[in-house]
């Protein structure tokens, strides 16, 4: 499904991507590890195509076909959906509301005609059941006072709405109490599927109690120096990422 293959990145000059192999086949879960600075959101917004960084080598295909020179807007329309670390406010915009607009838009930019609205109410029952989202919620003004676990919840029913092929989910180590960690694991867990898959972007181990990873990359300083199973993320708790340096540095 994504192919990275020795994909390096800068920004103003500075290197930060160093060299990203990666593969993610339909039905698995990665985790990305690292610590603070070695590059992990940058690869996320590479991949989500963020033009304020610069690809100077390497590829990116996406379900067989090199997305390089694509838009943000036209990677999502082939179905990236990249989290959103800092969601916006919209006073008298609510959650459902914002979410029709966003699934017309994309409908449009794609050529096709706006989703009938009965077909629109039946998609948004059926996923806010699925992830238990109550009425409430879904009339409130978009992200307005909304707790960390609220941005979250609004966070995985765009995700459910959209049903993306790649989910790429940046995941900060501030900000994610245990209610929020729930909603989003929970979330992941009923949203996943043999066709799509998700990439979980963490510092900390804790998300992959809840979400299991297929896979688990280490990132250092623009480069995966490890990869493994899910031993390899509990490994990472319990000795840091000193030990992964003092490999690499053999
Ligand atoms: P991580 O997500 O692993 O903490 P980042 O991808 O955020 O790492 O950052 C990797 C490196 O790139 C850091 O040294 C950071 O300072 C630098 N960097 C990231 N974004 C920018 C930016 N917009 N401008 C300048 N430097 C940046
Ligand atoms: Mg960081
Ligand atoms: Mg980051």
């Amino acid at each position: 499904m994504l192919k990275i293959e020795n994909l390096h990145a800068s920004i103003d000059d500075k290197e930060i991507l160093r060299g990203i192999n990666l593969e993610v086949k339909p039905g698995e879960v990665h985790a990305i590890m690292g610590p603070n600075g070695s590059g992990k959101s940058t690869l996320s917004s590479v991949i989500a195509g963020n033009e304020d960084f610069e690809v100077t080598d390497g590829k990116i295909s996406f379900l067989e076909e090199d997305i390089a020179e694509l838009a943000p807007e036209e990677r999502a329309h082939k179905g990236i959906f990249l989290s959103f670390q800092y969601p916006v406010e919209i006073p008298g915009v609510s959650v459902t509301n914002f979410m029709k607009t966003a699934i017309n838009e994309s409908r449009r930019a794609q050529g096709l005609e706006d989703m009938p609205a009965n077909e629109m109410l039946k998609k948004i029952r059926e996923k806010s059941e699925l992830l238990e989202i109550d009425r409430k919620f879904l009339s409130r003004s978009l992200n307005q006072g909304f707790s960390g676990g609220e941005k979250k919840r609004n966070e995985i029913f765009q995700m459910a709405m959209l049903e993306p092929k790649l989910a790429i989910l940046d995941e900060t180590d501030s900000g994610l109490d245990i209610d929020a960690l729930r909603i989003v694991s929970d979330g992941v867990n009923r949203l996943k599927s043999k066709d799509n898959a998700v990439v979980v972007i963490t510092h900390y181990q804790r998300l992959l109690e809840y979400i299991v990873p297929d896979y688990v990359h280490v990132l250092l300083n623009g480069r995966i120096v490890k990869s493994g199973g899910k031993e390899l993320a509990l490994e990472l708790e319990e000795k840091g990422y000193d030990w992964i340096k003092q490999e690499v540095a053999v």
